[in-house]
């Protein structure tokens, strides 16, 4: 039995959790892919008060070492299944555990366009990480879904790579921040092609080719970067009657949901602003509540 069980090691999963530990709770940690979540997949952070520039593994890897420094227990398991009455219930693939208390911050996962075949060639000629992927394109031609800050800071890490990159945008505007629209507008090796969306995926004899815009438009390209942005991984709550809107989870100021006991934080709650560092705080906030009851 465990005071507190945080589900997902993302920013504000490992920053509950600090808090926490350091108030002396018996805390276990459940993650079901790499410590650092979503962070891993980031090029460059650059916004995060008192660090210039860091790559996104190093600042994942920077968080779990301060997760083994302070001793947090955690468990590299998949949630499959959750309980909440007055004892918490988390099941995963190898085990069942149990807390007066549980933090979801599980975050989100890359918006896929719908495309037929588009999971078929995920990997191969489909990406969601420039970080991870962007590198096996090397003075070749690619193209970046999106205008959010995301697409707009991707496109300008795989300029430095790849020969081109289409930035395909489905308005003329984009939503991203300013400093990056500038600098994909002043970027010569981006090409905007705006007021369009993908169709379709070309392909011959079952590799990928490059892809079909409604213009009309055929691009030959190596691979496609899709950052149109996020659904939130709620899956696991479907057994609850958690209160959900668009599936991103409510909470209230103190970032409780509507079940006693249960506490969100991080990308996976509905909220304004999404950043590394509103997910630290919202953490450290969750902790702190905790902490205090
Ligand atoms: P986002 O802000 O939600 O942007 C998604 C983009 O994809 C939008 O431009 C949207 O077009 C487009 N889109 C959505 N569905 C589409 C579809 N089916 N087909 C074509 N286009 C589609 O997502 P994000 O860029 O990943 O950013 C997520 C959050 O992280 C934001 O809060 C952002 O500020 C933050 N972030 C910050 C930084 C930073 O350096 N500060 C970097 C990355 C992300 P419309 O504009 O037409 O809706």
């Amino acid at each position: 039995m465990y005071d507190v069980i945080v589900i997902g090691m993302g920013i504000s999963g490992i920053s509950s959790a600090i808090y926490l530990k350091r108030a002396g709770k018996n805390v276990l940690m459940l993650e079901g892919s790499a410590p650092g979540g979503i962070i891993n997949n980031i090029v460059n952070i650059e916004n995060y008060p008192g660090i210039k520039s860091i790559s996104g593994p190093d600042f994942a890897y920077n968080l779990f070492l301060e997760v083994n420094e302070l001793g947090i227990e955690y468990k590299l398991e998949t949630v499959t299944d959750v309980s909440f009455d007055s004892i918490k219930t988390v099941k995963t693939g190898s085990g069942t555990y149990q807390a007066k208390y549980v933090v979801i911050a599980t975050g989100r996962q890359p918006k896929m366009l719908g495309l037929e075949n588009e999971e078929k060639y995920l990997g191969r000629g489909i990406s969601t990480c420039a970080l991870c992927d962007g590198a096996l394109y090397k003075g070749k031609h690619v193209a970046v879904i999106g205008g959010g800050s995301s697409a707009l800071s991707e496109a300008i890490y795989l300029s430095n790579i790849v020969d081109k990159v289409y930035l395909i945008h489905r308005r003329d505007e984009f939503r991203g921040e300013e400093i990056l629209s500038k600098e994909v507008r002043n970027n010569s090796k981006i090409e905007l092609i705006l007021n369009d969306e993908v169709v379709d995926i070309i392909s011959e004899n079952d590799e990928f080719r490059g892809i079909a815009l409604k213009s009309g438009k055929e691009l030959l390209v190596s691979c496609v970067f899709i950052y149109i942005g996020f659904l939130p991984n709620t899956n696991f709550l479907k057994s609850t009657n958690i209160n959900l809107d668009n599936g991103y989870i409510v909470v209230n100021k103190n970032y409780e949901t509507n079940i006693s006991g249960v506490y969100a934080c991080g990308d996976v709650i509905k909220k304004d602003i999404y950043q590394i560092v509103t997910a630290a705080s919202e953490g450290a906030s969750v902790g702190i509540n905790i902490s205090n009851l």
